[in-house]
């Protein structure tokens, strides 16, 4: 019997309302359930945003300090369940184990981060214009947060929302995607047994167009932070403009490597190797696009190509695997349909494109590692995100015009230059359009202590990470406290003519 598995509203763990349930299953093994899940809807939903509500007016008069503390308690537990979490995530979205550490590691990272915040979270004292008076701009909660997340990072970004949005003290209402909820589950446990009070978080679990939707939707959500793809994003924007919520997006990206004549290649080329098949190429930040100086274009090409062939693939918790499924099958499927596009535009397929059978892998959905060579600007598997092991390979003659090749796409998220050059270093860092530029490391990497976001479309101007996310989940209050005894008037009384 496979293990069921419930919301978590108003501090009860609760069917969902219709009764209606779904299945998560193994994406390496699909004949194996990891468990039962609610299959929630709207009044899932309501139940959920209104004891959020109610549990903001206690929980906004916690003092910042003790919210810290359970953070710190949250980080701990994390700690101690550091492994089974892993193998947990392992299980229900592919990814090998060292990266789901890696996950966990993030999570542990972002709770003793929110706990220190909260000794912290700085405000402002300022001078004033006028005699015997104090101005001083404060941070305060916002109110009941929507945490909208997906599943390729299934435990760090729920953390990166979850933890600062709490810390702040805002409550939160949580909808996990449907493909990682035995993850967001454990997360929300780790929560309430760290003594988050009932009602501060509430897991609703579910489908996006139904959960996602109505949390989005509800006049009583006062801000939403959504990580996932730019298409369900822009709804998202638009759903949320019709209450004037304040809305985070971490949406899509399409990065690309830089590779120069004076690079070190054989950095450049674990860095490539981990950027574009880490993950199976389903992380934001992968490496989609390599840019590959034409001086050494053959050489590298020849070196990629022969570590891609032996790169294997399986089961994420055995050791012996280096790249895992893609999540599902659709996920899968996309995939084999963009190596068909690619063929179909002319580019040449060096190894890769098939999905692979034998040795284990016939129960699971694999997608060989996909290298793709004499990629144009124009061709969609340049241009459109993937998110899967397929590596378009474009050639330019100049920095100048490999940057120009990099920053050819609508997204900007991560972006990567291998170079002994340092001119050539400062030079990417100041004309890529990335948030996120790596100077001989890969696209992939992002450290919990730091702002992570993207320009253009992969986002709307909002960071993740380190201090910066604390500017999203808190308000600026401004307060002036006059004690003059009299009446004093800004702009007026300093300058009456
Ligand atoms: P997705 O957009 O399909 O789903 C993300 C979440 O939104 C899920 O929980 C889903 O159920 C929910 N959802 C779907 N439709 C909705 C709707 N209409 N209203 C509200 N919620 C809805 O993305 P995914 O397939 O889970 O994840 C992959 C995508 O996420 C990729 O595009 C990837 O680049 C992006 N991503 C971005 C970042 C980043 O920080 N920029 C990080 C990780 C993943």
């Amino acid at each position: 019997m496979a293990k069921k598995f419930q919301n978590f509203i108003n501090g009860r763990w609760v069917d969902a309302a219709s009764g209606k349930t779904f299945e998560n299953r193994n994406p390496a093994r699909w004949d194996e359930v990891v468990g039962v899940f609610p299959l929630s809807g709207k009044e899932d939903v309501e139940a959920a945003v209104r004891a959020a509500r109610e549990a903001f007016e206690t929980w906004r008069l916690v003092p910042a300090p003790k919210r810290g503390d359970i953070m710190r308690a949250v980080g701990d537990l994390m700690v101690a369940r550091k492994e089974d979490l892993a193998r947990q995530m392992t299980r229900e979205m592919g990814k090998v184990l060292a990266e789901t550490r890696g996950d966990v590691q993030e999570g542990i990272d972002t709770a003793y981060y929110a706990g220190g915040e909260g000794r912290r979270l700085f405000g402002h004292t300022v001078p004033s214009e006028l005699r015997d008076k104090f101005n001083m701009a404060l941070r305060v909660p916002i109110g009941v947060a929507g945490i909208v997340t997906p599943w390729n990072f299934p435990m760090a970004i729920p953390t990166w929302k979850i933890f600062p949005a709490l810390l702040c003290g805002n409550t939160v209402v949580f909808k996990p995607a449907s493909d990682t909820p035995a993850t967001a589950t454990a997360l929300v446990e780790i929560l309430a047994e760290a003594g988050v009070p009932p009602g501060v978080v509430n897991i609703v679990h579910g489908g996006g167009g139904e959960v996602g939707t109505a949390i989005v939707g509800h006049p009583d959500v006062d801000c939403v932070s959504f990580t996932g793809s730019t298409q369900v994003g822009k709804t998202i924007a638009e759903t949320a403009a019709r209450t004037l919520k304040r809305v985070s997006l971490e949406l899509g990206g399409k990065n690309a490597q830089i590779v120069m004549d004076d690079a070190d290649l054989s950095l450049a080329l674990e860095g490539v190797l981990w950027g574009a098949f880490g993950t199976t190429g389903q992380r934001c930040t992968a490496t989609s696009r390599l840019i590959l100086h034409e001086k050494i274009h053959e050489k590298f090409l020849a070196m990629l190509v022969d570590r891609v062939r032996k790169l294997r693939l399986g089961d994420g918790l055995l050791p012996s695997t280096d790249v895992g499924p893609c999540v599902n099958k659709g996920q899968q499927e996309t995939v084999a349909g963009y190596v068909r596009i690619g063929l179909e535009q002319g580019a040449t397929l060096l190894t890769g494109g098939t999905v692979p059978k034998g040795e284990g892998l016939d129960g699971g959905w694999f997608y060989a590692p996909t290298v793709f060579a004499g990629v144009k600007p124009d061709h969609r598997i340049a241009r459109e995100e993937i998110f899967g092991p397929v590596l378009s390979v474009l050639k330019a003659g100049s920095l100048a015009e490999a940057v120009t090749i990099l920053n050819d796409t609508i997204y900007g998220l991560s972006s990567s230059i291998y170079t002994a050059n340092i001119d050539a270093a400062f030079r990417a860092i100041r004309d890529v359009r990335a948030g996120i530029t790596y100077i001989n490391a890969p696209t992939i990497g992002a450290e919990a202590h730091m702002p992570f976001g993207g320009v253009k479309q992969t986002g709307n101007g909002h960071r993740e990470g380190g201090w910066t996310v604390y500017d999203f989940f808190s308000e600026w209050k401004t307060v002036y406290v006059d004690y003059s005894g009299g009446l004093q008037r800004a702009q007026i009384d300093n300058y009456a003519k």
